[in-house]
């Protein structure tokens, strides 16, 4: 078994991403040459062969706590035993996607935008992905199933936006990933183009020059990544992070609550500055989704609010993320929001502080809303009508 320690591998290797990528962790064996595994952690790994994959880059396991087992990021790399207990609420395909697939890889169901799902391997598979359905196989899109997703897109006016999403999509080479962005880029109602990627988090040598250089090309292009743990934003993942915003790409964070990994407010304060000083923007902060066997890893929504309430108004604005929890079946996305307004009149409007006080909002006198130049600005443009086009 070659060794994967940071200690024993020479710096060309370490930073190259495809040995990274080639010599994930994926059995106790591996795994416990880079901590003490638990018996909770062993028994997990016992189960996860008929659960789901278990795979970490070398990167990502030198992160974890050699001793403790609590530690956010072998929590979020390692199984835990009770990933085995479904519960009947559990879904396989929490967000609905299977039943929103026009085209192969494509999941539709918002009126302007898609995902387009490119690749089913990942740099790390996380105990509480939503996709596990789909990830860590042996399935990957077929290069004329990707050209059907394009195709699909190219039809369809109405999408204005997509998501490359997977898996995940920088496991792909980057001619690879070049060419397909440029595809998406010469259709010209594509408006913007957005990455969801982990490996700034799991394998942040991946974002290098080459890729840059590539991506830099297809603006509008964003980039979403996924951090949980501040103990995640290293040197490492900052430079990756700050090599993307250098390239004029604005990068944005979606955070999942996890229980016992980042459910404090210190961790989640901690995570978020840490992300703005890397100039990566708190986007989301998900709620759990009710994907099987991730019952452990959920917090009760009213919990989620009261962390949510130990941001909003604590910190920079900037540094808050939406608090957003994906209503099952594939109803999109439902932002969980505090009520900060305790009465609503016609005169006034009393609203609590992010500090408990009361204060009163006097409302206008004026009510009509109205924007008289709309006429003027939309003249000749058909509406802007939400429902035009909606999927079903
Ligand atoms: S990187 Fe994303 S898609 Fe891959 S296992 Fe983690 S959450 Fe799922």
């Amino acid at each position: 078994m070659p060794s994967v320690r940071r200690t024993d591998v020479a710096d060309a290797q370490w930073y190259d991403w495809r040995w990274q990528l080639s010599h994930m962790l994926t059995t106790a064996d591996e795994l416990a040459r880079v901590v003490a595994l638990s018996d909770g952690e062993r028994a997990g790994l016992a189960a996860s062969e008929r659960l789901f994959r278990v795979g970490v880059t070398p990167y990502y396991a030198s992160l974890m706590d050699p001793v403790h087992a609590s530690c956010p990021i072998r929590m979020q790399a390692i199984p835990s035993p009770a990933e085995a207990d479904i519960r009947p609420e559990e879904l396989r395909d929490p967000l609905g996607e299977d039943s929103h697939n026009p085209a192969p890889s494509i999941v539709h169901k918002y009126p302007d935008r898609v995902l387009f799902l490119v690749v089913d391997r990942c740099g790390i598979y996380c105990r509480h992905c939503n996709r596990r359905r789909l990830v860590g196989g042996d399935d990957p899109p077929t290069t004329a199933e990707l050209d059907a997703g394009i195709d699909y897109i190219a039809r369809t006016p109405r999408i204005r936006d997509v998501l490359l999403s997977g898996g995940d999509p920088l496991l792909l080479s980057t001619r690879r990933l070049d060419d397909l962005l440029g595809r998406l880029r010469a259709i010209r109602h594509v408006e913007t183009i957005r990455i969801g990627t982990r490996m700034p988090v799991v394998c942040p040598m991946r974002v290098d020059a080459e890729l840059v250089g590539a991506l830099r090309k297809h603006h509008p292009l964003f980039v979403n990544t996924h951090f949980n743990h501040a103990v995640e934003l290293t040197p490492d993942a900052v430079l990756a992070c700050e090599r993307l915003a250098d390239a004029g790409i604005p990068v944005g964070n979606q955070t999942v609550l996890l229980r016992g990994v980042n459910s404090s407010v210190r961790s989640l304060r901690t995570l978020m500055r840490g992300l703005l000083r890397a100039r990566v923007r708190p986007y989301y902060l998900f709620q759990g989704d009710t994907v099987l066997g991730t019952d452990h890893l959920r917090t009760p929504v009213e919990e989620a609010m009261r962390l949510y309430e130990g941001l909003r108004g604590w910190m920079n604005g900037m540094a808050v993320p939406h608090l957003v929890l994906d209503a099952p079946g594939g109803h999109g996305k439902v932002p969980i929001v505090p009520s900060y307004i305790e009465q609503l009149g016609t005169d006034t409007v009393v609203v609590r502080t992010y500090r408990g006080e009361r204060i009163a909002y006097p409302q206008p006198r004026e009510r009509d809303c109205t924007v008289a130049y709309d006429d003027v600005y939309f003249a000749g443009q058909p509406p802007d009508d939400d429902r035009e086009g909606a999927c079903d």
